[in-house]
């Protein structure tokens, strides 16, 4: 029974764990640590569970972010809630604090490919301050704390004048439902992560605005992960559970801070559940 929790490192409404996910992520370091939970990267996970198997430590636990921004990354000045330290730097302050404590210390940030995508997202939906970059990809794939991995090629997202999806629909991901689209989003993002920043959480998908479909869980992405060198090796969506070796690889649960939990006691609630 295997919890992934999920962060936003662009949730920033103030500094606050309710409103702040880098409050949240530095306060649930510690009581994860604290309750005896042992974080180990999320492509081991999955190779351990469904590919390679292996053990893993009782009590694991991975972590993930979704729609990389450079927040995830680098501290920034947010506009109106301040100097915000960064996800990567959370997890460094973290084992400066406890060097032995956690030695698989790891969080797989989703991201999105399309430099454009992330060009008109970065105007859009941030602040137009040029945030949502790739160049750091390489570097937090080298510290050993972070993998990128992939949160399709441009999200479908409504910002984008154009998309790949074939009928301009936009803002869901439920209509990614031939080959050729689900070659665009999925694969063309493999492919341009691993070229960016090679490394083995790039075969983790997580399916944009949690939107899971038959035809991409029961068809094309088992499909391409029965070939001998996968693309991609699991899939998850934003429904709440824990992941166990039964799970549906192409559908597996997480938590999502903000929504499945808002506090330390609901975090607690929902860890003490299998522990
Ligand atoms: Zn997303």
């Amino acid at each position: 029974m295997i919890p992934v929790l999920t962060y936003h490192a662009l949730n920033i409404r103030g500094n606050d764990y309710a409103n702040n996910d880098h409050v949240a992520f530095a306060s649930d370091l510690e009581l994860i640590n604290k309750l005896g939970w042992r974080i180990q990267p999320l492509h081991h996970i999955v190779d351990c569970l469904f590919y390679k198997g292996g053990s893993l430590p009782d009590k694991t636990i991975a972590l993930t972010f979704d729609d990389a921004t450079d927040f995830d990354f680098d501290d920034l000045p947010h506009p109106t809630a301040g100097m915000q330290r960064s996800m990567l730097n959370i997890m460094r302050d973290f084992a400066a604090r406890h060097p032995e404590a956690q030695p698989g210390l790891h969080a797989t940030s989703f991201v999105i490919a399309s430099p454009e995508a992330r060009a008109a997202m970065d105007r859009a939906c941030i602040i137009d301050r040029n945030w949502m970059n790739d160049s750091w990809w390489p570097e937090a794939v080298a510290s050993g704390l972070m993998g990128i991995a992939n949160h399709s090629w441009d999200h479908n997202h409504e910002c984008m004048e154009r998309v790949a999806q074939r009928n301009q629909e936009k803002g869901n991901f439920f209509c990614i439902d031939t080959d050729a689209d689900a070659d665009a989003q999925i694969r063309e993002a493999a492919q341009f992560i691993t070229r960016r920043a090679p490394n083995p959480s790039v075969a983790l998908f997580g399916y944009p605005y949690g939107h899971v479909n038959e035809f991409l869980s029961k068809d094309y992405l088992p499909r391409q992960g029965a070939s001998s060198a996968p693309f991609v090796k699991a899939a998850f969506g934003t429904d709440a559970g824990m992941m166990t070796h039964a799970s549906d690889r192409w559908n597996l649960p997480r938590y999502v801070c903000g929504w499945h939990w808002k506090s330390t006691d609901e975090l607690t609630a929902i860890l003490s559940s299998v522990s």
